[in-house]
């Protein structure tokens, strides 16, 4: 949020005068039937790179790959020596760039509220230094200010109360009281893996996420074991509890792949900070969608993908033929970036 409202109280105001909300407008709403990628027997017609959507994830690839050096590209392990830029095209099934980035205005409120993706983090690495790179204008973004209110078992308590077990209605033992007190409740996962894992207290930053991958507990390596399944030998059940309320992120509390449930938790430790765009997250990628227009790239909205089958393009070579819904007309190409939808 860039001024002083919350979430939940805009999408209620929004909601009520939802004729007055003005969501993003389409930069380029050229429907694709009016573009000029009929599929035609010369190879000038085929694309080397077709992208499906046009999320952050596509545009950014998109604009990366259409102001790569083409000498030092691969599709699929094979070199692109074209000698000329490569064709690319984002195809987005929607009538709007940006997928889960969509930041709403309403007029009569000077706020911008995400209601998609909405903050990064100190350690996002990429995204920090790609919005750096683009000069975007951001703030810091605070969730965890020491007066906000926290319910726990019928208690009312504030976030700084949270450091002080004599509070906390949780039987923790006297070790995790311990830990709480130095560090805080979020950090009892620390403190319970730190004694199945003794190398992670040294490590920090990208030598603590390469030691994870090859960690093992009891020769099994780390990601074949469930977080809480390992967490349950040092950690006690009212610790787990704990935790899982004041956290802050539901799938934290699942019990997937250790390794990859990790680095999501690291990701968020207490010396991380968050910071969002003052034009909104959907700033990203529409910032991104020009560049990548103006690098030759193009967007193609309202291109909602069916299906794929292999094609042999007229230099002989094998590619893909692109489907879509509706009236679009098919479109070949050498290779094809295509992800099924998945996670929130
Ligand atoms: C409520 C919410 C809060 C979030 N908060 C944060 C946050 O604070 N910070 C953060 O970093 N992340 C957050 N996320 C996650 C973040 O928004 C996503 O990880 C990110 O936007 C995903 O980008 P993407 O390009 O991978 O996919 P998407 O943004 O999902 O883009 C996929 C695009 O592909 C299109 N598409 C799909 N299938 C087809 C098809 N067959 N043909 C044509 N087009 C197709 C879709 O229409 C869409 O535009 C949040 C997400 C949500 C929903």
């Amino acid at each position: 949020m860039a001024s002083n409202i919350s979430r939940r109280a805009f999408v209620a105001r929004a909601a009520t005068a939802a004729s007055a909300l003005t969501l993003p407008t389409l930069a380029n709403p050229a429907p694709i039937s009016s573009r000029n990628l009929a599929p035609k027997d010369s190879d000038k017609e085929v694309l080397d790179l077709a992208i499906v959507g046009a999320g952050i994830s596509r545009i950014y690839s998109g604009w990366r790959l259409v102001t790569a050096d083409p000498a030092s590209l691969r599709i699929l392990g094979r070199p692109v020596s074209t000698g000329r830029p490569l064709r690319v095209a984002v195809f987005e099934g929607s009538q709007r760039v940006g997928g889960r980035l969509l930041s709403a205005r309403a007029p009569d409120l000077a706020a911008i509220c995400d209601l998609g993706g909405m903050r990064f983090a100190s350690s996002h690495k990429r995204v920090v230094s790609l919005i750096n790179e683009l000069k975007l204008p951001n703030h810091g973004f605070y969730t965890s200010h020491p007066q906000n209110h926290a319910l726990l078992r019928g208690q009312h308590l504030r976030v700084s109360d949270l450091n002080n077990p004599a509070l906390l209605p949780y039987r923790l033992t006297p070790a995790e009281q311990e830990c709480v007190r130095k560090n805080g409740s979020n950090v009892l996962i620390q403190c319970a893996l730190i004694k199945l894992l003794p190398g992670l207290a040294e490590l920090h930053g990208d030598e603590l996420f390469t030691y994870l991958q090859t960690a093992e507990v009891d020769g099994t390596p780390l990601y074949q074991h469930g977080l809480w399944n390992l967490l349950a030998r040092t950690m006690s059940s009212e610790a787990r509890s704990l935790v899982q309320a004041t956290i802050g992120f539901d799938e934290l509390g699942f019990n997937w792949n250790a390794v990859d449930l990790l680095m999501q938790y690291l990701l968020h430790t207490p010396d991380v900070t968050f910071h969002a765009l003052d034009g909104g997250y959907d700033a990203l990628p529409w910032v991104l969608q020009r560049k990548f227009e103006s690098a030759g790239g193009e967007v193609l909205q309202g291109a909602w993908l069916d299906g794929l089958s292999p094609q042999t393009l007229p230099d002989g070579s094998v590619g893909v033929e692109l489907h879509f819904a509706g009236e679009c007309p098919a479109v070949k190409a050498r290779a094809v970036i295509w992800r099924c939808q998945g996670g929130r």
